[in-house]
């Protein structure tokens, strides 16, 4: 049985990390601060003697037994990196050297669970691994995109210096149940405004692009990935590449919910990507990995999810 831990275990992914991982038989310690996460996510999972819940902050050093680690914690939807962007900062870089030494002493696998954000606002376009992105190292996203640009260089200089086993995971936009009403990201405030029948709002003039990896398909890339063989390193995609504007995502989200909501206009957050989408052939070639869920098939999961959630 291997020993298992995912830090930031108790948010919308970690959650269905860990979930899978105790389906398959691990024994899992799920780390958490509780600062975007609930424990609501892992309630289900509490009658399991396989799994344990440990409050703590990874910008502390942690000292457990382990023989792998997903390192997720980070909180993952600007409204939330930005309300404190010196801790997402520390979380980031002080949390990737504490997690690195604790995979150097007990000689654990570990996984980062980097992001497209690397890229910035790319003038490469569909993104591969290979370019270097555009980030504005000032800016209110930077706190986030330099943070994850920094652990990545912590985990291959680990790599290279200590010899350690690495995995680093570059995460396009991905959504499904679990998401908090509140977390501030597109598609959980689209479906959330338009199943309250409020006005969904479109930040600019909705041209700007993204595209939408399910959960479910994003946890099997995640797993095939620190499951690979040790000279697959990455960084490496992992993504939906089919590619939608947020106009486009609104009218999807109106039309599946039959909500009468009129679309507004809100200013466009400083340094919003213009464009994103995932060059996903070396997942394809190296893990044989591609996603399965259609965006319409997603959406219709995650939309009854908020209809339980929200008592509609
Ligand atoms: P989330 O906010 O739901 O989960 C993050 C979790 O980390 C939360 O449970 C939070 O409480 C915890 N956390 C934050 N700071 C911590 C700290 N210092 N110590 C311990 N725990 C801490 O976000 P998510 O969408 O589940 O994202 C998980 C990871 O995946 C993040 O690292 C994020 O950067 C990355 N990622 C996610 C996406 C996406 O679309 N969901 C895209 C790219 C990258
Ligand atoms: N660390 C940890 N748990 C461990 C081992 C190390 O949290 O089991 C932290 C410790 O705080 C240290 C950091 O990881 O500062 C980096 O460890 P490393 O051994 O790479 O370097 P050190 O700083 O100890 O020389
Ligand atoms: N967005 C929007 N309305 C919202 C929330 C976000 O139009 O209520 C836009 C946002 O400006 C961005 C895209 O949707 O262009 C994706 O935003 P999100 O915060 O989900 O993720 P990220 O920008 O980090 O990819």
């Amino acid at each position: 049985m291997k020993k298992i831990l995912v830090t930031g275990g108790a948010g919308f992914l970690g959650s269905h990390l860990c979930e899978r991982l105790l389906a398959r038989g691990d024994d899992v310690v799920c780390v958490d601060n509780f600062f975007t996460g609930q424990r609501k996510n892992v309630a289900h999972l509490m009658s399991n003697p396989y799994f344990e819940v440990m409050r703590h902050d990874i910008t502390f050093p942690l000292y457990v037994e382990v023989d792998e680690i997903y390192n997720l914690a980070c909180p993952a939807s600007p409204v939330h990196y930005q309300f404190d962007p010196v801790q997402t900062t520390k979380t980031s870089v002080i949390g990737a050297i504490n997690m690195l030494g604790l995979a150097r002493r007990t000689k654990a696998k570990i996984l980062q669970a980097s992001t497209s954000e690397i890229y910035g606002d790319p003038e490469v376009h569909p993104q591969t691994e290979d370019y270097w992105g555009r980030v504005n190292v000032q800016g209110p996203r930077a706190c986030y995109d330099e943070g994850k640009r920094c652990a990545e260089t912590l985990f291959f200089d680990y790599n290279r210096q200590h010899n350690l086993r690495i995995k680093v995971m570059r995460i396009f936009n991905t959504y499904g149940p679990r998401m908090h009403p509140n977390d501030g990201r597109v598609v959980s405030n689209f479906i959330v405004q338009a199943l309250r029948g409020e006005p969904i709002t479109l930040y600019g003039t909705g041209d700007q692009t993204r595209s939408f990896c399910y959960v479910d398909d994003l946890i099997d890339g995640m797993i095939k990935l620190m499951d690979s063989p040790d000279d697959i390193t990455g960084p490496i995609n992992i993504g939906n590449p089919v590619e939608f504007t947020m106009k486009e995502l609104a009218e999807k989200i109106i039309r599946l919910t039959g909500a009468g909501s009129e679309l507004v206009h809100k200013p466009l957050p400083q340094d919003d990507p213009r464009q994103r989408q995932p060059n996903i052939s070396l997942a394809r070639e190296k893990l044989g990995w591609q996603p399965n869920v259609k965006l319409d098939e997603g959406l219709e999961r995650t939309i009854a999810y908020f209809k339980s959630e929200l008592n509609l």
